[in-house]
């Protein structure tokens, strides 16, 4: 049995913090790999050191004196260091980033610090070998990730060790600069180590026990998912449930390790497990709701449509020619409606509208805005009837008008489309029905 444990930064932010994460560490000698994140917020007033590298860095980048921004962050690993009894050099540690700020060593390897030197109070703390992800994480000289070339140098790296720590977030480009991966990026590292070590399990240690059915902004004390699938997850993170980073499931979901996200602060719950498959009936039918806000939506007639070759591709056609992506896309016999980003699409929206008229001169174009977009995810919808019925009569009784509906052919979601301002409503609505009154 072989784990690999992540740890986020608000579970690796103070000392304290760092005691509970070492004792789990031990507990169970099965966890022989870490991956810790930079040390995040104390509280909700604190910053995130990486943050205060960004800062820094930009002052440094602008030529401007940047010495009591690295001051500051010194403090922060003197602070863990020394709450932790453990002899490491950070002066010299120190003077090195200063010297590589100076020299504009880039923002990249700037806001790999955070994780660099965490690792390296960590593999002091538990003795565990330090392994700088810059010499076995590695991306491509377009800055894509390259997971075979990673998965062998570190695969084989790992394979001789016992224990060890591989600070998250970063790797390098071929020409050996930092380079990292996109906020919250330490995540899809632990998923690179589980993947090149054949870990049994993932675990993702942080500061909530799991994943929640619906988002605890709109619904107070919502229930924890014990267990999904890679799919369903991946249906909840698109549309804005976020506990983990979206990426993060690719390595390991390759070779199905499963990924157990834990609470440093409560190490007794037993969190949500994301698994490949299970035979696992859920819960509740549904597994999880998430959504945005932000939407709009293009609706467009023209009699005949149907029955017009190629309508659809010229429609799709103008949308791609203003390299705006689209979310969905419900049809009816002489209508079509493409849904996209408000932000992305309210700037080029007239050169995109001329774009339709004149390759499809269809008889109206209407666009509507601000509009919320709620997924409804579920492999136990698969098996059970009746489910969109309740779904839009929870939100009949709610007086929330439906805009848009539009389910998956794999039956695992429904999508749902509101107004913005009925958006939490609708959430709680559909989370009384099949969580409060478990129909
Ligand atoms: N420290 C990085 C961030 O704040 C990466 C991470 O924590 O996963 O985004």
């Amino acid at each position: 049995m072989k784990k690999v444990v992540k740890f986020g930064g608000s579970s690796l932010a103070s000392a304290k913090q760092f005691k509970k994460a070492k004792d789990i560490i031990t507990e169970d000698e099965t966890r022989r790999y870490v991956v810790p994140s930079a040390p995040g917020k104390r509280d909700s007033k604190d910053v995130k050191v990486t943050d205060m590298l960004y800062a820094a860095y930009e002052k440094a980048d602008a030529g401007e004196d940047f010495g009591e921004e690295l001051d500051k962050i010194k403090e922060r690993f003197s602070g863990i260091a020394n709450g932790l009894g453990i002899n490491i050099d950070l002066d010299g540690e120190f003077r090195k980033i200063k010297e590589d700020f100076t020299n504009k060593a880039g923002v990249d390897y700037a806001a790999s610090r955070g994780e660099y030197l965490n690792g390296r109070i960590m593999a002091e703390y538990t003795g565990f070998s330090f392994i700088d992800p810059a010499k076995v994480i590695f991306f491509r000289e377009d800055g894509s990730f390259d997971s075979e070339r990673t998965n062998n140098t570190l695969g084989s790296v790992l394979d001789g060790l016992e224990n060890a720590v591989i600070p998250g977030f970063y790797g390098a480009l071929p020409d050996g600069s930092v380079k990292t991966f996109s906020r919250g990026g330490s995540d899809i590292t632990g998923s690179i180590v589980a993947r090149a070590v054949k870990a049994d399990v993932y675990e993702n240690w942080t500061d909530v026990s799991g994943f929640s059915v619906a988002d605890p902004r709109i619904i107070t004390d919502p229930e924890t998912i014990d267990m999904i699938t890679y799919t369903e997850l991946r249906e909840l993170a698109y549309m804005g449930a976020s506990v983990l980073h979206e990426d993060a499931i690719f390595p390991v979901r390759r070779e199905g390790i499963p990924i157990n996200i834990r609470n440093t602060n409560k190490p007794e719950d037993k969190g949500s497990w994301i698994v490949q498959s299970t035979g696992v009936k859920p819960k509740f039918t549904i597994t999880g709701i998430a959504g945005k806000k932000g939407f709009c939506s293009v609706n467009i007639e023209k009699d005949k449509m149907n029955s017009e070759v190629g309508f659809g591709r010229k429609v799709l056609q103008a949308f791609e020619d203003n390299d705006i992506s689209f979310e969905h896309m419900p049809s009816g016999i002489d209508t079509m409606t493409i849904i996209v980003h408000q932000d992305e699409f309210i700037e080029k929206e007239q050169s995109v509208v001329s774009e339709i008229n004149r390759l499809t001169h269809p008889d109206s174009i209407d666009i509507e805005s601000d509009l919320a977009l709620i997924a409804v995810v579920g492999r136990g919808m698969k098996s059970s009837k009746g489910t969109s019925g309740r779904i839009f009569s929870a939100l009949a009784h709610a007086n929330v008008n439906v805009k848009m509906i539009d389910q998956g052919s794999s039956e695992l979601n429904i999508i749902i489309g509101v107004k913005n301002e009925d958006f939490e409503n609708a959430i709680r609505a559909i989370y009384n029905i099949f969580v409060l009154a478990r129909l």
